[in-house]
C-alpha cells in the first residue's frame, strides 16, 4: 500500500541504515570499555552521533543525553525534575500534548502537584492568554509540545519560553514531531528541554534525546538506576548501531530539510486540492499556516472515518495517533480544538513525507474520493 502515516512512525533511511550495520557486526564494542579499541571505537561513534544530534538542534553535545525515545524523554524531564525539586508546586500543559505527557502529569496530579492543562484555539495552538494567566510564581515546569502529531499546528514555543523565564520557570517542550520537520533551535526558541525520536525522522525506532540546557542536568533525578552512563542520567549499555543511525538522520535532516519541507507541503497541498475538488464541505483541520509541512488532518462528511479507511485498503492511513487508535473514545486532540463526536469519528490523519511521490499522492486522492463516492451512495 501506499504509506501516508508519517507521523506513527517514518521508514529508516537506506543510508542510515547503510552506517548502522558496522556497528552491529565488527564494530559491536561497549562504549564504556575504555581499555581496548571495540569500545573506544564504539564511544567515538557515539559522541560523533551526539554532535550530529546537538547540530541538527543548535545545541552542544554535553547537553544531549541519549534515551529510548520521546516517551521516555517526556517521563524523564517531567518525573525527573519534579522528584527533586518541589520549592514549586504548579505543571502547565496543554490539552493536545502526547500522552507520553499527559500521562505523567496526570501521576503528578496525584502526587499533590498542581497541574494546570491549556485550552487551545480552533487552529490548535495554545490559547496565550490562558497560558500569561496560567505561568506564575508557583510554575516549576511549562511543558508544550513543538507541533502536534494529529492535526500538525506548531506552537509559539518562543513566546511560551518568554513568559515561562519571566516568572522563572523552565521550559520543556516535545519536539518528536518537529525535529527533522521544521527549523528548530534551543537558543533560538528559549528552550529549557525538549524531546526527540528518532524514528519520526527517518532513523531507527526505540532511540531518542532529551536535550537538557546546560547546567539543568543536575536538577533532574533518573528514572533507572544503574551504572553512570548518558552523565548519571540513563544508565544501561548504549545502543550504539541505534545512536548511529540516529546521528546519520539528523545529519541528513539539517542538509535536506528546508528543500524537503517544500516539496512535502507541495505534495500535502496537491493532496488537500485534489480531494477538495470531489468532495463537497471537506474540513481540513490545523492551523492553515503554522502547520507541518507534511500534515493533513481532514474531517469527511457523511462517513465514518474507520469505515473509509478499510475501504481503501490500498493507501496506509489513520484516523488518528496510532497510539491511541483502536479505542472508541474521540481523540483528545480533535475534542480539544472544538470537533464534536462525530466530527472526531470522521476524522483521518495523512501523513506524507521524504519517500511519497506525487504518482502516490494522486493515485491516494483518487482512492480516497472515490471511496468516499461509494460509502456516501451506499448510504454507508
Ligand atoms: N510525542 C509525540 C508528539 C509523538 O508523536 C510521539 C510518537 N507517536 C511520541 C511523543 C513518542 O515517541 P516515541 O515513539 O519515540 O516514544
Amino acid at each position: 500500500p501506499i504509506y501516508l502515516d508519517y507521523h506513527a512512525t517514518t521508514p529508516c533511511d537506506p543510508r542510515v541504515v547503510e552506517v548502522m550495520l558496522p556497528y552491529l557486526t565488527g564494530d559491536f564494542g561497549n562504549p564504556a570499555s575504555g581499555f581496548h579499541v571495540y569500545g573506544r571505537r564504539a564511544a567515538r561513534a557515539v559522541e560523533m552521533a551526539r554532535e550530529q544530534v546537538a547540530a541538527l538542534i543548535g545545541a552542544q553535545a554535553s547537553e544531549i543525553v541519549f534515551t529510548s525515545g520521546a516517551t521516555e524523554s517526556n517521563n524523564l524531564v517531567l518525573l525527573g525534575l519534579t522528584s527533586s525539586d518541589q520549592s514549586r508546586r504548579r505543571i502547565v500543559t496543554t490539552a493536545v500534548e502526547h500522552k507520553s505527557v499527559l500521562e505523567p502529569c496526570r501521576i503528578l496530579h496525584e502526587r499533590g502537584f498542581e497541574v494546570v492543562v491549556l485550552p487551545v484555539l480552533p487552529d490548535g495552538t495554545v490559547d496565550l492568554a490562558a497560558a500569561e494567566a496560567a505561568i506564575n510564581e508557583e510554575t516549576l515546569l511549562v511543558s508544550v509540545q513543538t507541533a502536534n502529531n494529529e492535526i500538525g499546528s506548531i506552537q509559539p514555543i518562543a513566546v511560551l519560553a518568554e513568559l515561562a523565564h519571566r516568572r522563572g520557570a523552565l521550559l520543556h517542550t516535545d519536539a518528536a514531531q518537529a525535529v527533522g520537520k521544521i527549523p528548530f533551535n534551543v537558543e533560538e526558541l528559549g528552550i529549557d528541554f525538549a524531546s526527540v525520536s528518532a524514528h519520526k525522522l527517518y532513523g531507527p525506532k526505540g532511540i531518542g534525546a532529551l536535550y537538557v540546557r546546560s547546567g539543568l542536568r543536575r536538577r533532574l533525578t533518573p528514572l533507572l538506576l544503574g551504572g553512570g552512563q548518558e552523565f548519571n542520567l540513563r544508565p544501561g549499555t548504549l545502543n550504539v548501531p541505534a545512536i548511529v543511525g540516529f546521528g546519520e538522520a539528523c545529519r541528513l535532516a539539517r542538509e535536506e530539510m528546508p528543500e524537503e519541507a517544500r516539496r512535502v507541503a507541495a505534495l500535502r497541498d496537491l493532496l488537500e486540492s485534489q480531494l477538495a475538488n470531489r468532495i463537497p464541505g471537506l474540513r481540513f483541520n490545523g492551523h492553515r499556516t503554522r502547520r507541518l509541512p507534511g500534515n493533513s488532518s481532514i474531517t469527511f462528511p457523511k462517513i465514518e472515518a474507520d469505515v473509509l479507511i478499510a475501504n481503501v485498503p490500498e493507501v496506509a492511513l489513520s484516523t488518528g495517533s496510532a497510539c491511541s487508535s483502536g479505542t472508541i473514545e474521540p481523540s483528545h486532540v480533535l475534542t480539544a480544538i472544538g470537533l464534536d463526536w462525530e466530527e472526531a469519528h470522521a476524522t483521518i490523519r495523512i501523513g506524507i513525507g521524504r519517500f511519497t511521490t506525487r504518482e502516490e499522492i494522486e493515485r491516494a486522492a483518487h482512492l480516497i474520493a472515490i471511496a468516499w463516492e461509494r460509502l456516501v451512495e451506499a448510504g454507508q
